[in-house]
């Protein structure tokens, strides 16, 4: 699937609309979600133009899948999530029901999420 550089979130990495933005580095932007689904629910996602987890574990360099990795996981620990749980999901295509087309990881936390596995 090309990547549609019109998405939200691309127009977001470059400044057109605004986030709550919680970290920032040169492979990840973090921001809290627009409709929270947990007290903590933040969005990590990648500054390069990758549609979904798939696309961006084929496409992605070596160097941006460990600077994007180790930043959501910079992102759980300032938030002061490790400590209670936390829930790290990304959606991909139809089936997930994946809204916006560019990567991102959810992080949900801030309170018990119950089993997601039956
Ligand atoms: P998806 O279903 O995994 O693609 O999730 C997309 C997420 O992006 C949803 O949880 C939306 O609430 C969130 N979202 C959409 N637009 C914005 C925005 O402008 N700022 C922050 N979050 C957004």
């Amino acid at each position: 699937m090309a990547y549609d550089d019109s998405n939200i979130f691309a127009k977001i990495l470059r400044g057109e609309i605004p986030c709550d933005k919680v970290y920032e580095d040169e492979y990840a932007l973090a921001f809290r979600d627009i409709n929270p689904q947990t007290p903590t629910h933040v969005l990590v996602i990648p500054k390069g133009a990758y549609v979904s987890f798939d696309d961006f574990s084929e496409q992605a360099s070596g160097e941006e899948i460990v600077g994007f990795v180790r930043a959501a996981g910079k992102v759980a620990r300032d938030l002061g999530l490790v400590a209670p749980g936390y829930r790290a999901l990304a959606n991909h295509g139809a089936d997930a029901h994946q809204e916006v087309p560019h990567f991102h990881l959810h992080l949900f936390g801030g309170k018990d999420l119950g089993r997601m596995i039956k």
